[in-house]
């Protein structure tokens, strides 16, 4: 029997609570994990708070990412004792998730632990993380170089938005943090934003075009915040958009595109192949500063879960929140 964060749905609604659970009543796959540490995601506080149709059946363990050593295993690729994590492929919204002491996933769905980095620090990284490197990926495809000019970060102390400021100033970017939180300016300044804006600037509908301000940006907002970043690009600017924090829509024209030739690129880190993954947790490992890391990194108990997901969805988490599981 082991530990684990349950959601499930009576017609009374949905009720999330930590529950025992033994192994037998794990879903089939090829690789039994120990979780050692696993995250809480806007996507995770989404399905435990039922505010959006995050979980596609009941019971659900929920937990999109994790981190641990190999069980048992009758996958090739792995072996007992193998340091391991996983991101995505539906875990936590349609196959049992890391927010418990066991998993058991495909191995198909498992990245090694890259060297140089802890289970604990992989997962400080976590979903957030590799989502900013795969949208910085996506600036470089797109020619975006420090030379080109600034770039935007929306959301910029929240997880995504947080860990893309620091990989961006890493990489010699200027960075503007947008934020709806000013008081959290000198936070983003210790990340390596080079200016602030505050998020109220571009949450009215604006023009179709407006001043040309950045020359790339990483979005998790969406909205109307998504559109504004859009009509402020410089000609032949980049976004990476990968968040719906401000809203689903997208009310926005083709001036952008036809006029500036500007380009949209969609992350998604859920169903990423596994090289360009693998690619994306080696750079990780690689090029950010795991102190400062630890700096934006809160831990939040397996018990304290479910009480904690409902600040996601108010905008009131700073940087990661880690959970230690094992
Ligand atoms: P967090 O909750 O850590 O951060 C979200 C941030 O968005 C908040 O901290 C806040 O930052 C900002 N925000 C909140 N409300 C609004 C609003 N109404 N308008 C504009 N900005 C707002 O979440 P994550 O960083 O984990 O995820 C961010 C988004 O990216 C989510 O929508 C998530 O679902 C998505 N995501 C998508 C992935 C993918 O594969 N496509 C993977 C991972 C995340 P501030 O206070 O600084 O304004």
């Amino acid at each position: 029997m082991f530990n684990a964060v349950l959601i499930d749905k009576s017609d009374s609604g949905q009720v999330a609570g930590l529950s025992r659970i033994d192994t037998s009543q794990l879903p089939p796959g090829d690789v039994l994990v120990d979780v050692a540490w696993s995250t809480l995601n806007y996507k995770d506080a989404l399905a435990i708070t039922g505010a959006s149709p995050v979980v596609r059946s009941f019971p659900m363990v929920p937990g999109i990412d994790f981190a641990g050593v190999v069980a048992e295993s009758s996958n090739p690729g792995f072996k007992p004792g193998d340091r391991v994590l996983l991101n995505g492929w539906g875990v936590g919204e349609k196959h049992w998730g890391g927010l418990a002491e066991r998993a058991c996933v495909s191995g198909d769905w498992l990245v090694p632990l890259p060297e140089g980095i802890s289970l604990r620090q992989a997962m400080a990284i976590g979903t957030a993380g590799y989502t900013a490197m795969l949208c910085v990926i996506a600036l470089e495809h797109s020619g975006v170089t420090p030379e080109s000019g600034e770039i935007v970060v929306t959301g910029a102390v929240g997880g995504v938005g947080s860990i893309a400021t620091m990989l961006l100033a890493a990489r010699g970017y200027k960075v503007a943090a947008v934020t709806g939180r000013p008081a959290e300016a000198d936070y983003l300044t210790s990340l390596g934003a080079s200016s602030i804006i505050d998020r109220a600037e571009l949450s009215q509908p604006g023009r179709p075009l407006a001043k040309e301000r950045w020359a790339g940006g990483i979005d998790v907002a969406g909205g109307v915040v998504l559109a504004n970043v859009l009509a402020a690009m410089r000609y032949r600017g980049a976004v990476a958009a990968c968040g719906l924090a401000g809203g689903m829509e997208l009310p926005t024209t083709v001036a952008p595109f036809i006029l500036r030739g500007v380009s949209l690129t969609g992350i998604d880190s859920v169903m990423c192949p596994k090289p360009e993954r693998t690619i994306a947790w080696q750079r990780l490992a690689q090029e950010l500063d795991i102190a400062k890391l630890e700096g934006m990194t809160t831990e939040v108990e397996l018990a304290d879960v479910v009480s904690t997901a409902p600040k996601f969805l108010e905008g009131q988490v700073r940087g990661r929140n880690l959970v230690p599981v094992n």
